[in-house]
């Protein structure tokens, strides 16, 4: 029996040790941890790959929904659509800013935001979107946009699970995702595509005056040393991480594309296996295979569970949408409301994804999944 990994970041670390170290050395040798000139050089860097003029480095990718949010300038009460099949960052800051998280379910082919059902949701307290590229997949962000401009809302782009995937308008434009709303948010969480060895995030836009807001906001809303304009958080990236950034954008593409052959090699492995769906792609939007996930039609958990047995490790992403979790119970949805989200809760399972996979190693997992299947009886 094999025991596969559900991630592997320490063979991905092993192929760039000597450029993190040499990079390490100079960080510790030169004691600048907070606000060293790699940081900026980061920020640089990540601007120039997404083509978008302002990346504002930060803590985390929930600080950075945060500092969005917080630059959007929002009045307690108003009302922020989104996914409630989404990490629960996304709802979290928008629950933590007195805003109202207002859910629109999500596609069947998708696991995004269903943009043909957000306009009906829009009230005259809506002021701002965020949809959540999720699982890598870009969101139908043509149409996001469009309302968005109708209504005049802000659109803040979830881009953790996304950095690197582009997506296409009907024009032939082609933009980032993370770099297409007002603002976009992203995560450099270690398992993330692009992750540091700890925690950090950033947000992205092409607005001069939101970059100097969020920059603001992230110092103690600093307008300038010890003089304070506005109440802001504290949310820095340290040196060290922006040096672990630093060594992998130059790789980010390789990344994403080792986890799309991962992606390709599944699919062949498992399209025609009945009472499992492989997940779709689209051509607007460029999947980068964060995670894949199935839908295993039925009886996921005994699936997931005699997987684990043959040493294939699966997740749940994500078990109970954000609608029905008591944190959240306050805002009075109910059970029932966004029947796609609650019906893909049951039935999604997430296969070992990162860019370490070998061939020998997704054979042996679609074999496994096989014989679980049958096992339960469900083939
Ligand atoms: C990971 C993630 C976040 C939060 O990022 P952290 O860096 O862990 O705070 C937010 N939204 C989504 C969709 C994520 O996957």
């Amino acid at each position: 029996m094999r025991q596969i990994q559900m991630v592997d970041l320490k063979s991905q670390y092993l192929k760039i040790k000597d450029e993190i170290h040499l990079l390490f050395d100079e960080i510790l040798a030169s004691s600048s941890f907070i606000n060293g000139p790699h940081v900026n050089q980061f920020a640089n860097s990540l601007s120039e790959y997404l083509k978008v003029k302002h990346v504002i480095p930060c803590g985390n990718g929930t600080d950075a929904l945060q500092l969005a949010l917080m630059a959007s300038d929002l009045k307690p009460g108003n009302e922020v659509i989104t996914t409630p099949f989404t990490f629960v960052s996304t709802v979290e800051v928008i629950a933590l800013l007195g805003l109202k998280p207002v859910f629109v379910d999500i596609c069947p082919d998708s696991f995004n935001i269903d943009a043909n059902k957000i306009e009906e949701k829009i009230s005259l307290k809506t002021k701002a979107i965020i949809p959540v590229h999720l699982f890598g997949r870009p969101a139908e962000m043509e149409a996001v946009m469009e309302l968005a401009e109708k209504y005049e809302l802000i659109v803040i782009e979830d881009a953790a699970q996304s950095l690197g995937a582009d997506y296409t308008f009907s024009n032939g434009e082609q933009l980032k995702t993370g770099t297409i709303g007002h603002m976009g948010t992203t995560s450099f969480f270690p398992s993330k595509n692009l992750g540091c060895y700890g925690d950090g995030g950033a947000v992205m836009t092409n607005d001069e005056d939101l970059a100097e807001k969020v920059k603001s906001i992230a110092n103690h809303g600093a307008e300038r040393k010890y003089i304070y304009n506005r109440v802001g958080i504290n949310s820095r990236l340290d040196s060290l991480q922006a040096a672990v950034l630093l060594a992998k954008l130059p790789h980010l593409d390789e990344y994403n594309q080792s986890r799309q052959r991962a992606a390709k090699i599944y699919e062949d492995l498992l399209k025609e296996v009945s009472g499992i769906k492989c997940p779709s792609t689209s051509k607007k939007g460029v999947h980068i295979f964060h995670q894949y996930t199935l839908l295993i039609e039925n009886k996921r958990d005994a699936v997931k569970e005699s997987l684990s047995k043959k040493g294939v490790p699966t997740a749940i992403y994500y078990p109970l949408p954000l609608h029905l979790q008591n944190a959240y119970a306050h805002y009075g949805y109910q059970k029932g409301e966004f029947p796609v989200a609650e019906a893909f809760s049951d039935k999604v399972l997430s296969l070992p994804m990162h860019t370490e996979l070998s061939v020998e190693d997704q054979k042996y997992i679609a074999e496994s999944l096989i014989s679980s299947l049958q096992e339960v009886g469900e083939w």
